[in-house]
């Protein structure tokens, strides 16, 4: 059986914490969250009944600020996934350099099964049961999988009600006019392209002469692919999934994936029609194909788990870097194996930091109640992205390590610094 969520968190941790030497204390404090919530939301629903669901919000560390994290709507959420994702948070926060820790939250619920009202109540519950712990200088949450902007607004509304007052800094990824910031939609994709251009910079190597090919035509990856096409790399291919036929698919335009034109053929589930997709020029290939293909980039933003032991050695000979965009593109046992074979791997909690940096923006101009233009969102974005790749890359060059434990050991040492001048940990 493959290993929970959780335990692989606290064995990478476990790894790095080897690597730094670190002392009991503070393998102790940072193998778990310091603090975990479990409560029951009763909602109205509908018909009448009353249903309960279990929510959770988990705070891993705040030793470098207020935690933050989104919250998962999903039928199979559990407690040990919202663990580890509350820990990957700390670790990404403090990689990114933000003035932030790590928490997560969840309800156990599928929003497609619900009605608008009941979603609604599920928020406004949830927002009840732990009011006295989120907040502006304690935990900010944001939305993740199933999860939006409308559900933030509740939440927002139910917090304000309680306390009585505005305070839209409580929470992010709230839309554009009710204390959303202008560049969230694009950051995490964008980010993921700074990141990518940095490395390779690194190396030598210009980003514009690069062919690339990316998992995924969704949020992120829509957005990769934009700034690629400005940029000018070629993109070759996109794979996504195809919500008709239940499987996914590899759309390939040899003079290269334009976003305006793929988007323009994509619904807003990311579904490609194949029809329009293919008077455009596109070519319809298998799933999988997407990591066959001769690039030299690989942009895996749709899945976890999508480069595998089973599968590593299908990925095309000519790739030289992969970038997560995704959270857990690639097990641990597919990155040793192409690591070896001299592929950069570029990790997700560094390569996909540009939305939780974005959502960190939305705070600062939530609480100064003044807003910035999407031109210096973006800019701040990309110093921010620059500076934390640059980090990661000269502690890689100095430890002799991959960039995935380069990045972990700058996350943990600034955790584990602030916890120490708290008086935390010796
Ligand atoms: P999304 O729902 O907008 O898009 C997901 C995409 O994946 C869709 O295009 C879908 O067609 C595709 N897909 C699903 N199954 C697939 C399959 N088997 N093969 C190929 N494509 C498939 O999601 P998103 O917001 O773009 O997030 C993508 C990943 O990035 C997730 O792992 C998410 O946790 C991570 N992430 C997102 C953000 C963000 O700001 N959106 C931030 C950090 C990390």
């Amino acid at each position: 059986m493959s290993q929970s969520p959780f335990a692989m968190a606290q064995a990478q941790f476990d790894h790095v914490a080897d690597l730094l030497d670190l002392p009991q204390d503070a393998r102790q404090l940072l193998r778990n969250p310091m603090r975990e919530y479990h409560f029951s939301i009763p909602v109205r629903m509908d018909d009448g009944t009353t249903r309960v669901f279990r929510g959770f919000r988990m705070l891993h560390n705040d030793s470098r600020g207020p935690g933050k994290g989104g919250i998962r709507f999903h039928p199979e959420e559990t407690a040990d996934t919202v663990r580890a994702l509350s820990t990957w948070m700390t670790w990404k926060c403090a990689v990114a350099d933000l003035p932030l820790g790590g928490a997560k939250g969840g309800v156990v619920c599928d929003p497609r099964e619900l009605s608008e009202r009941e979603q609604e109540g599920i928020c406004r519950g949830w927002i009840r049961a732990i009011a006295r712990t989120v907040g502006n200088v304690q935990d900010i949450p944001a939305p993740d999988v199933m999860t939006n902007g409308q559900h933030m607004v509740w939440m927002m509304d139910e917090l304000e009600t309680i306390h009585g007052g505005h305070e839209p800094g409580f929470i992010t990824g709230k839309p554009v006019g009710m204390g959303g910031s202008k560049g969230r939609t694009e950051a995490t994709g964008y980010g993921v392209v700074y990141t990518l251009r940095e490395v390779l910079k690194a190396q030598g190597i210009e980003l514009k002469d690069m062919t690339v090919a990316v998992q995924g035509f969704g949020n992120v990856a829509q957005y990769a692919v934009q700034l690629l096409n400005e940029i000018g790399a070629k993109v070759l291919a996109v794979s996504c999934w195809d919500k008709a036929d239940k499987c996914s698919y590899t759309y390939k335009k040899e003079a290269g994936v334009c976003f305006e034109e793929l988007k323009s053929v994509t619904d807003k589930y990311g579904t490609v029609d194949w029809a329009r997709a293919k008077e455009l020029g596109y070519e319809r290939l298998a799933g999988d194909e997407w990591m066959k293909l001769p690039v030299e980039v690989l942009i895996p933003a749709a899945l976890d788990r999508a480069i595998t032991e089973e599968n590593w050695e299908q990925v095309a000979s000519t790739v030289k870097i992969i970038v997560e965009g995704a959270n857990g593109p690639t097990t641990p046992e597919a990155e040793k194996n192409l690591l070896a074979r001299g592929v950069t791997i570029v990790p997700d909690f560094l390569a996909n930091a540009g939305g939780v940096t974005c959502s960190y923006f939305e705070q600062v101009q939530c609480n100064m109640n003044y807003y910035w233009t999407r031109e210096e969102a973006l800019q701040k974005l990309e110093a921010s992205m620059v500076s934390a790749t640059k980090g990661v890359l000269q502690m890689a060059a100095e430890r002799k390590v991959c960039l995935r434990d380069a990045a972990y050991m700058i996350a943990i040492d600034r955790v584990v610094k602030a916890c120490r001048m708290r008086g935390w940990i010796r």
